[in-house]
Formats: C-alpha cells, sequence, structure tokens
C-alpha cells in the first residue's frame, strides 16, 4: 500500500484510544475537568457500567458561550499557554485533549453556564461532529452526559468488559478523587442506585471511613506533618517536599499492595517505587505477604515534576526522584515508630528481674500477640518509651532470597548462631529461625492434607461494598473448590452457606473482603489466612527458644533446614531471622579499604 495521510476521523479516533480506554477514562476526565473549574459538588451518574451513559455535574465556573465549541476542539485549553506553563502545570488537565477525544468516539452533551453569564448553552456532538447548538437554562456550573462510548469503534466496543468491571473501575477512580480532595463532595450513582458520596468537610478522614469502613477509618494513622529538602542546583533553588495522608497500624494489613494510594500535587499517580517507599517503612513489622493500606499525598513544586509523560497523565517524572522516595518512607517510617499502637521496640528494664533472653523472649512473643490480633478489634498497648528507635533495615536483605550453605561456627549467648558463608558472616536468632523452618513444614503439609469447607449454623447474610460483592460473584464457582458455598442475596448482600474451616474465627465480612482483595490481585484467596493460623500453631510448636544452649550438630541441623525454606530470612511474623555483615561491609568497619 502507497503511504497516504490519514483521514481526520481515524487520526482522531487513534488519538482518542490513548485518553479514552474504557468507561472510567471517560469518568476520571470528566471529574477532572470540575475539580479544575473550581467546583465543591461533583456528581457522577452512569447506566450500564458507562457503556451506555455517563453523566458528570458539577457547580464550577462553567464555559463562557464563546467558547463552548473550542473546548471540543484538539489541543484546546484554558490551562497554560505558553512552553514554559508545561513546566509547571497546577491544574489536573492541561493537554487540551479530553473532551475532543471522548467526542470523537460518543455522542456528547455538554450544558454549561458560567458564573457572570445569564444564559447557558447547550451543544450536542455525534462522533467528534456538532449536531446541535441552543442556549439552555441551568444554574452555573457544567453537566457533561456522554452516551454510546464507542458506538463508531466497534473494535474497542468488543473489549469492554462486563458491566461491574466497568463499574469497579468507575468507584476506583471516584474515591481516588474524593481521597485527593476532602474539602469537594462526590456523590456516585449506577443505574439510579446510589452508591457513593463523600462528606466533603475537608477531612481526610472522614473519606477514609466512607471508603473503607469505619474500622479502618478509625484505625489509621495520621502522617506526622514533616518537610524535607529537595536538593539544590544551579539552575534549581533549594525546595521543599512535603508528605502527609493516612498509613495503616501494622495490626493491620491486607492481602495486596492495591490498598496503597499515592497522590502527587492532587494527581492520582501510580508508581511502584513510591508504592516500595511505603511498603519498606513497614520492613519487618507486617507478617510476609501482607501489605499496609496507606493514603500518601506527596506535595512539590510544581517545576519539580513532570507530569506530562503520559496522554492518561497517570505516571509523572520527578526531577529528584530519590529525595521524594526517602521522604515518603521517612514519613511513613516516623509515623509508625512515634504513633503506631504497636510497641515496636521497648527499653530492657534496667535491673534485671529475668534473664536477658527470657525478657527478649517475653517481647516477642507479645509482639506476636499483638500482631495476629485480627485487624479493628479492641486492644490495650503500652505506650513507646521515647527516644527508642527501631531496627535499621540497612543490613537486612529481602527475605525471599535462598541462602548460600553456610557453617556454623558457634553459638553466642545461647540465643545467635554464629556462621559464615561465601557472602560473609551470618548471627542467625535461633527461635526465630526454628519458627520460619516449622512454618514452612507445617505450610507444606497443609497443602497436601486439602481444603475442608464447615457449614454455618445458619445461612448468614453478609452487606458488602459493591466492589467486593462483584468480584466475588465473578468468582463464584472457583470459591466454591476452596470451602464457600454462598449466593447473592439482592444488591450487595451475599448469603454465606459455607465457609473454609479455617476462616471460622473470622468474621464472615473479613474473610470475603480478603478474599476479594485476593483476587483482584491476580493471588490465591485465603493464602494469608492460612498462613496466619499456621503462624500461630508454630508459636505453641516452636521447640528452640533463646536461651537454650544447643550443640553443634543441632545447630548445623537447624541451619541445614533453614537452607531448605523458600523465605529464610524473616520469621512467619515478619522479623528477620538474621543478620547478614557481608565481606565488604566487615573490610569497610575495620578499615580495609581498596588501598
Ligand atoms: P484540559 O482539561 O486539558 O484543558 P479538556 O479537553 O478536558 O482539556 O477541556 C478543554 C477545556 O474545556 C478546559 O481547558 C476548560 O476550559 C473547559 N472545560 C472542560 N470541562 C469543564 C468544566 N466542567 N467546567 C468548566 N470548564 C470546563
Ligand atoms: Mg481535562
Amino acid at each position: 500500500m502507497p503511504i497516504r495521510v490519514l483521514s481526520e476521523e481515524v487520526a482522531s479516533q487513534i488519538a482518542a484510544g490513548e485518553v479514552v480506554e474504557r468507561p472510567s477514562s471517560v469518568v476520571k476526565e470528566l471529574v477532572e475537568n470540575s475539580i479544575d473549574a473550581g467546583a465543591s459538588d461533583i456528581r457522577v451518574e452512569t447506566r450500564a457500567g458507562g457503556k451506555q451513559f455517563i453523566r458528570v455535574t458539577d457547580d464550577g465556573c462553567g464555559v463562557p458561550a464563546a467558547e463552548v465549541e473550542l473546548a471540543f476542539h484538539r489541543h484546546s485549553t484554558s490551562k497554560l499557554t505558553t512552553a514554559d506553563d508545561l513546566a509547571r502545570i497546577t491544574t489536573l488537565g492541561f493537554r487540551g485533549e479530553a473532551l475532543a477525544s471522548i467526542a470523537a468516539v460518543s455522542r456528547v452533551t455538554l450544558v454549561t453556564r458560567a458564573a457572570d453569564e445569564p444564559v447557558g448553552t447547550l451543544l450536542r456532538l455525534e462522533g467528534g461532529q456538532m449536531v446541535t447548538r441552543q442556549e439552555s437554562g441551568r444554574p452555573p456550573g457544567t453537566a457533561v452526559t456522554v452516551e454510546d462510548l464507542f458506538f463508531n469503534v466497534p473494535a474497542r466496543r468488543k473489549f469492554l468488559r462486563s458491566e461491574r468491571t466497568e463499574r469497579r473501575h468507575i468507584d476506583a477512580w471516584l474515591t481516588r478523587y474524593a481521597m485527593a480532595y476532602p474539602r469537594l463532595r462526590f456523590t456516585l450513582s449506577h443505574d439510579g442506585r446510589a452508591v457513593f458520596q463523600s462528606p466533603g468537610n475537608d477531612r481526610l478522614r472522614d473519606v477514609l471511613v466512607t471508603v473503607h469502613g469505619l474500622e479502618v477509618g478509625a484505625a489509621v494513622l495520621e502522617i506526622i506533618p514533616d518537610v524535607q529538602h529537595l536538593t539544590s542546583s544551579v539552575d534549581h533553588p533549594a525546595s521543599d517536599i512535603q508528605v502527609t495522608g493516612f498509613v495503616s497500624p501494622p495490626s493491620l494489613h491486607r492481602a495486596n499492595r492495591g490498598y496503597i494510594t499515592l497522590f502527587v500535587n492532587g494527581r492520582w499517580v501510580s508508581d511502584t517505587r513510591l508504592t516500595y517507599a511505603v511498603t519498606q517503612a513497614y520492613h519487618t513489622l507486617l507478617p510476609t505477604k501482607r501489605y499496609p493500606l496507606a493514603v500518601v499525598m506527596v506535595h512539590l513544586p510544581p517545576e519539580d515534576v513532570d507530569v506530562n509523560v503520559h496522554p492518561a497523565k497517570a505516571e509523572v517524572r520527578f526531577r529528584d526522584g530519590d529525595a521524594v522516595f526517602r521522604a515518603v518512607q521517612k514519613a511513613v517510617r516516623r509515623t509508625l515508630l512515634e504513633r503506631s499502637p504497636v510497641p515496636v521496640a521497648t527499653r530492657p528494664p534496667t535491673a534485671w528481674p529475668v534473664s536477658p533472653a527470657r525478657w527478649r523472649e517475653e517481647q516477642e512473643e507479645r509482639l506476636t500477640r499483638l500482631r495476629l490480633q485480627p485487624a479493628g478489634e479492641q486492644l490495650r498497648f503500652e505506650e513507646r518509651p521515647p527516644g527508642v528507635t527501631a531496627p535499621s533495615g540497612g543490613i537486612l536483605v529481602p527475605s525471599a532470597e535462598r541462602l548460600p550453605p553456610l557453617r556454623v561456627v558457634g553459638q553466642l549467648g545461647a540465643t545467635y548462631i554464629v556462621a559464615e558463608g561465601p557472602e560473609g558472616m551470618y548471627l542467625i536468632d535461633q527461635h526465630a529461625a526454628h519458627e520460619r523452618v516449622l512454618f514452612e513444614q507445617l505450610l507444606a503439609e497443609r497443602e497436601r492434607a486439602g481444603v475442608t469447607s464447615q457449614a454455618l449454623l445458619e445461612p448468614q447474610p453478609v452487606e458488602l461494598t459493591s466492589e467486593t460483592a462483584s468480584l466475588l460473584e465473578e468468582h463464584l464457582e472457583a470459591l466454591g473448590s476452596l470451602g464457600f458455598q454462598m449466593e447473592p442475596f439482592g444488591g450487595t448482600t451475599m448469603l454465606v452457606r459455607a465457609l473454609p474451616a479455617i476462616t471460622v474465627e473470622t468474621a464472615p465480612r473479613r474473610v470475603l473482603e480478603d478474599v476479594a482483595a485476593a483476587l483482584e490481585a491476580g493471588d490465591v484467596p485465603l493464602a494469608g489466612t492460612v498462613e496466619e493460623a499456621v503462624a500461630r500453631q508454630v508459636c505453641k510448636r516452636a521447640a528452640i527458644k533463646a536461651g537454650q544452649v544447643m550443640t553443634q550438630a543441632e545447630m548445623e541441623e537447624l541451619v541445614r533446614m533453614l537452607e531448605q525454606c523458600a523465605s529464610p530470612r524473616t520469621c512467619p511474623h515478619g522479623r528477620p531471622t538474621m543478620i547478614h555483615l557481608s565481606v565488604e561491609q566487615l573490610a569497610r568497619e575495620f578499615g580495609r579499604g581498596n588501598g
């Protein structure tokens, strides 16, 4: 085929595809426009998961009658003029693409009135072509209605998922913006049914209550405000970076990272590095394979962040990414140390009423008890004395790495095993190591034995969020084979008849929420619950305690078994089983540099 310039129609559909991937992208762009317009009340209505109908109504500044048509032209925006402005974006939109893209692939009706104009305008477009324009009465503000999304792009329409999946994506975007802008009131309804409303009282904690429920809303810790300085250079004066938001205490955790929500200057971002900064701050505080819930807002001067990376604007680049990483990690860690109800480390008593080893063991048992409490249960905690810092994570290595063969050198204080390997010296906590070994053995036994289901005395209706209910409905059959017996019971309620035996001690609602979270992340449901149950068993069985003298043969046996473990470097409760000093570190400590 000869080279040809694409028709205007095809070119605009290709461009639209980058911005409008699915109904939730439309919701996201329209809500961003409402926020940029200074609205305080934003209402979203959808039908058929947004495939048929989406309407976003706001009480913002409106579009002046003279500009309504211009708003639908590609690259037309009121938010920036010069290339210089691009380096200092303070609005959510700036590319001038959203309305043009949405209009190209749907039937759009805009009704808007600028605050200082007496009458509003109605404009209707189909596949990007204007079909109607007339005057229209409405209060100041804007309503955009998008119907029959992708009516003219059958290829795209085919790839849309089920209505409930599309609804879930819309729910996710709306709750994100409700968290990012607690000052604004967001309302969402699907098919005429109200599903979400944020209070709009400028309190993020209250938004979290509406999104995650009362228990979570009450338990989360407010990040201690902290300002970090960004580096300065010749063409960049020093500037500040601020981290705010809420994080879960270590006693509250989830089966995947999906509950870590990040915003940069009011924009939701997907950033694996910053997500890692958050999880890293919980290092050794959470059981393995469990993740915190966090809403973290990073504020920094707009010229220090590049938001113009992708048409959907979900990725950003920082001028000084390391500084942002450190600021997030530090703020979260400090909040956990100072505000966490779980004592992270406790000062040993000055006079020893018990042996140091016994004391340490008691602390460990207490921590274990606290960590394994189901989230939200009322506990009384001891205050952590001021000035005590948690062990630094610097010399610990990722827990999932297998161990090299180790040679046992000897025992230290009847508590630690000293060993050496090709990579240097290992100081192994004998009790924690034994717990890890037992844990993996018991887990394997359980897997071989298979699942058992236990019927409830009476079928129990459990009310869930629409997101959770729809996920479970999609996987009813697969869950059956795991020991779940339940059926949809109208609305977002499930009637539960039987549950896997392992979950009977947990509230059915929490079980179902965890299962939904695992499904969403593509994990095996209940893997976390099984691990917690096994971890409890391990505590009862662990034979080797601190303070127990071990023979060389016993130590070698324990180290051999640890080498077989899949995650040898943490105990089942997430604490380290060992400290590793590499050959390089040892050389550095002794001043044996390169010279
Ligand atoms: P961008 O948001 O990147 O500027 P859009 O295509 O989303 O591009 O919108 C184009 C323009 O239309 C905006 O710059 C703004 O001036 C106007 N606009 C869109 N939605 C609204 C709204 N809800 N209220 C007021 N003005 C709006
Ligand atoms: Mg926009």
